[in-house]
């Protein structure tokens, strides 16, 4: 195990339980502790839109590390912060995907570190539905009751009406009939709750990259042994089996330190040292 954060304590400003998935990976990979620090970053914006986000995610995961670490005080050292986006999958625009977000900030050491994950692994929809039984669908297909609703009239002018963190049958009935009361429409506005406390297969997700982030830091610079050595960028133009012409693929992998500026370029980690043909602009155009 590495030794640069043994006994480290990481806060992170949540008030989402987030650490249920973040904690164990630090603990394994790093023997950091890592300790929620409850703070309400929903005034830096929530999903279901009652405050509108400012900046992007990676801006917004910033801004909620140096935060919590302003309030703190010097005596904090390390802090980490998850932000996650919900949306149309950048390649597959049919697919719904979560973004997800972790920064690290090292104050001792001076240095920033975040990585990121695109993944269609989510129950994210909504929708506008009329009936009892539309709901129900819905319901099933969002993988309720594990996973949270949120239920509210159709109209969003519509007299703050708003169920937040639905997980029982009942609770869901009486959301329904409430928002339909209430809604110029007769319809009702359903979507899944995107809060991880409420979103296992988020927390899920959110766990892997703290996997990722934790595995970041334990590996040293080979240069200065700083930790947090890794992969910052790749180059395409992996070369065709069949016509040696350079592909889009990633030929390269690069690794990089982020404290002093050493780099290593090695070939791809799954060891693949040509294109298939089918990947070939000039092979198959
Ligand atoms: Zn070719
Ligand atoms: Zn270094």
């Amino acid at each position: 195990m590495s030794q640069a954060y043994q006994g480290a304590c990481i806060i992170i400003p949540t008030k989402h339980a987030k650490s249920i998935a973040i904690a164990p990976p630090f603990w394994n990979h790093l023997g950091a502790s890592v300790l929620e620090y409850y703070v309400d970053t929903d005034t830096l914006g929530t999903f279901s839109g009652e405050v509108e986000r400012k900046g992007n995610a990676l801006e917004c995961a910033r801004c909620k590390c140096e935060w919590a670490l302003d309030l703190l005080g010097d005596k904090v050292e390390y802090c980490i912060a998850s932000e996650g986006s919900f949306g149309p999958h950048p390649h597959f625009p049919f697919l719904p995907c979560d973004q997800e977000i972790l920064y690290f900030i090292d104050r001792k050491r001076g240095f920033h570190l975040h990585v990121a994950h695109v993944t269609e692994k989510t129950n994210y929809q909504m929708s506008g539905l009329e009936s009892w039984e539309q709901l129900q669908q819905f319901a099933e297909s969002a993988q309720f009751p594990s996973h949270a609703l949120i239920v509210r009239p159709n109209s969003r002018e519509d007299s703050g009406v708003l169920f937040k963190g639905i997980n029982t049958t009942t609770a869901l009935e009486e959301a329904f009939k409430e928002s339909r009361k209430v809604s110029t429409d007769g319809k009702v506005w359903v979507e899944t709750d995107m809060r991880a406390q409420f979103n296992p297969s988020r927390m899920a997700v959110i766990g892997e990259l703290a996997n990722k982030l934790a595995q970041r830091l334990a590996a040293p610079c080979p240069k200065c042994i700083a930790p947090g050595w890794g992969c910052m960028k790749v180059e395409k133009g992996l070369h065709c089996e069949y016509c040696d012409q350079a592909t889009e693929m990633i030929a390269h992998e690069i690794y990089g330190c982020v404290s002093c500026d050493h780099t290593e370029t090695t070939p791809r980690a799954d060891g693949l040292k040509a294109a298939p043909q089918m990947h070939c602009g000039c092979c198959n155009p």
